[in-house]
């Protein structure tokens, strides 16, 4: 009998914590139980979470995905629509009670606290800079919860140089809860440098699934011949982990959405790979991912656990009346 060639060794350092976060967990809570309860179609605004694989489980499920409310037949007005994780403009639910439409916001805890933390500021009579990247929903729903030209984006040293206030010693300033720690930290120093009355939020921004995640992945990295993310390209907390891989030393940082993203070719011989999921990856795509690897290598699983999460957002009240089963809890947590 011929010799089966051995597969080459390759030490998997898995981060923990990785993927899910309470408030990815609750958004898919949210739609599956408002699924169960009100039955098909539930309306989503924007994905729930930007994750195509749980976008596509939802939509199996009977969730359909619009980007505005005036997509939503006449006829299914009596159905419900959920607001993404991400927050949304005040315009959203107003122009959904115009409509008489049924929501559910399924906004994150943490992100409506930046809400608050901006309007507060706003009441204190402080123009707010909010730092972020233009565009992301969670940027354009922090921004919707004040009047127009309340808010300034501050997105790089360059903003913060070119801002003019009308009045420095009004000042308060918010972040998006999926930043870089480091790069967020270097344009707060930037602007408490030009602008030393400014107001910091009375809690740090950034949530705690980001600065564990990106935190998780700064004690591996180091040393890697690759470092993957599994994630989207339009997630922020996933495109960040990239970067801040390489920044620790991963020879070759990626994001892959699946395994059949892997570039095996251009990976090379490799024999330390670090492996992180963003807060809307689900379990099971990490999962595929250990799996194709161990049909080229010999696997060894070097799980690196740096933080404990013992985070729980509950839904709202209206859906704590319905049930997940097994399999529903399954969905919710990203295994199946
Ligand atoms: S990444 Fe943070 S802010 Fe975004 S949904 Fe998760 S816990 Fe909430």
């Amino acid at each position: 009998m011929p010799d089966t060639p051995s597969k080459p060794p390759l030490t998997l350092r898995l981060c923990q914590p990785r993927g899910f976060c309470a408030g990815v967990d609750r958004a898919i809570q949210i739609v599956v139980l408002a699924l169960k309860k009100y039955g098909a179609p539930v309306y989503v605004r924007h994905e729930i979470v930007h994750n195509r694989y749980v976008v596509e489980g939802l939509q199996n499920l009977g969730a359909v995905f619009i980007e505005e409310l005036n997509e939503i037949p006449d006829e299914h007005h009596h159905s419900p629509v959920v607001f993404s994780a991400h927050g949304v403009p005040k315009s959203v639910p107003a122009d959904a009670q115009a409509r008489s439409l049924f929501y559910l916001d399924a906004t994150c805890p943490l992100v409506s606290k930046v809400h608050k933390q901006a309007m507060r500021h706003q009441r204190l009579g402080r123009h707010v800079l909010l730092i972020g990247h233009a565009g992301h929903p969670e940027v354009i729903g922090t921004m919707g919860q004040l009047p127009e030209g309340a808010v300034t984006l501050i997105e790089t040293e360059a903003d913060v140089a070119a801002f003019q206030p009308q009045d420095a010693e009004a000042l308060g300033f918010v972040t998006q809860t999926t930043l870089s720690v480091e790069d967020t930290a270097g344009l707060i120093r930037a602007l408490q440098a030009r602008f030393p009355a400014i107001t910091a939020p009375s809690a740090e921004s950034i949530c705690y699934a980001t600065t564990n995640r990106q935190e998780a992945v700064k004690e591996t990295a180091a040393g890697a011949d690759l470092f993957l993310v599994v994630g989207a390209p339009n997630s922020s907390n996933s495109k960040r982990l990239v970067e801040v891989a390489e920044r620790a030393g991963a020879k070759m940082s990626l994001l892959v959405q699946r395994a059949s993203e892997i570039p095996w070719d251009d990976i090379g011989q490799i024999s330390t790979l670090g492996l992180s999921a963003g807060a809307s990856a689900p379990e099971i795509i990490v999962d595929e991912i250990i799996d194709a690897f161990r049909a080229r290598f010999d696997v060894t699983v070097d799980l690196a656990v740096t933080a404990t999460e013992t985070e729980n957002f509950p839904v709202m009240s209206a859906l704590r009346d319905v049930e997940l089963t097994p399999s529903d809890m399954a969905f919710v947590n990203g295994t199946v």
